[in-house]
């Protein structure tokens, strides 16, 4: 049998960290911890191995494309393909920052979404049937997502949204916050929440596509929250450890082979969220 293998991006710290710590427990295979920074995602391998767990490095800059497809030949050629793949990492200015905000729109939806949906477009292909794919976006997408205006939210929630729409409705917001044009236009003024409202609703076109394009490979795909969990981007005032904050993706990256659900779907502590 080959083995298995599992990818979680920006997991040098915080919920990734302990997602893959507890992959590493729990996954039948190899896990992979990938981080921007070589010296950092280095460092975090070595401090699970002081624990006893064995992780393995790979860098992986979401925001640098030769860096995904370089990671995705690498995966491809060693093992064939993925079989786990958590996209975790992301960004959030401080309430306080003072960055303009049309720029913090920019730079929040180019990790978040725009950046995350590269690495969906060069991995999803790579991932083998009965492949766990897990975004993790949050509940603030969901609050957000009933901020915006009954237009927005009808192209949100329906189920006939297609990627390159939503591409242009995310940089819609992007250039309307630059015209101070985005209230006008429906929008909330949060870059997080936009972001994650359209990280969750590519996670449902996308597992539909899935269902239609490899109606057999049992592949499940959704998108998650967390929850509110002590990291550096929540602070420690947080209820949740990162290890709790693990839990929901972790489940999900770990459904038993032939659940067929859940499937494109928002999950928040272990359940289905309404969307
Ligand atoms: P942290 O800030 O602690 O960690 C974020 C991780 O993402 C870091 O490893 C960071 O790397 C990495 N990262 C950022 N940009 C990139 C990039 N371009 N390429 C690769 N890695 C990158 O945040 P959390 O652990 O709290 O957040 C993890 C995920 O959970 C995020 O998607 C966040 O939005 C989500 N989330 C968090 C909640 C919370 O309460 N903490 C609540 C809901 C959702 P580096 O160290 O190099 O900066």
């Amino acid at each position: 049998m080959s083995t298995k293998v599992a990818v979680v991006t920006g997991s040098n710290k915080g919920i990734g960290l302990a997602i893959v710590r507890a992959l590493c427990k729990q996954f039948q295979g190899v896990v992979y911890l990938t981080a921007r920074d070589v010296a950092r995602g280095q460092e975090a391998v070595a401090s699970l191995a002081s624990e006893g767990l064995k992780s393995t490095f790979h860098q992986l800059d979401i925001n640098d494309l030769n860096s995904i497809t370089v990671a995705a030949a690498y995966f491809k050629d060693k093992y064939g393909g993925v079989d786990v793949l958590v996209n975790n990492a992301g960004i959030a200015f401080k309430t306080a920052d003072e960055t303009p905000f049309a720029v913090q729109a920019e730079v929040t939806l180019k990790t978040n979404f725009f950046a995350t949906r590269d690495m969906l477009t060069h991995f999803l292909p790579l991932i083998k049937p009965g492949g766990r794919v897990v975004n993790v976006s949050s509940f603030v997408g969901s609050r957000t997502l009933n901020q915006c205006s009954p237009a927005l939210q009808q192209r949100f929630r329906s189920e006939d949204i297609t990627e390159d729409e939503l591409v242009g409705l995310m940089q819609q917001f992007v250039d309307k916050t630059k015209k101070g044009e985005h209230k006008a236009g429906g929008w909330p003024e949060t870059a997080y929440g936009v972001s994650k409202t359209g990280l969750t609703t590519l996670s449902m076109i996308l597992a539909r596509r899935l269902s239609k394009e490899r109606p057999n490979d049992g592949i499940l795909l959704n998108a998650c929250c967390p929850g509110w969990v002590r990291t550096d981007m929540a602070g420690q005032k947080a209820p949740k450890s990162p290890d709790e904050g693990a839990v929901t993706p972790v489940y999900l990256a770990l459904l038993p082979p032939g659940a067929t659900e859940p499937h494109g779907k928002f999950v928040s502590d272990k359940e289905v969220q309404q969307w």
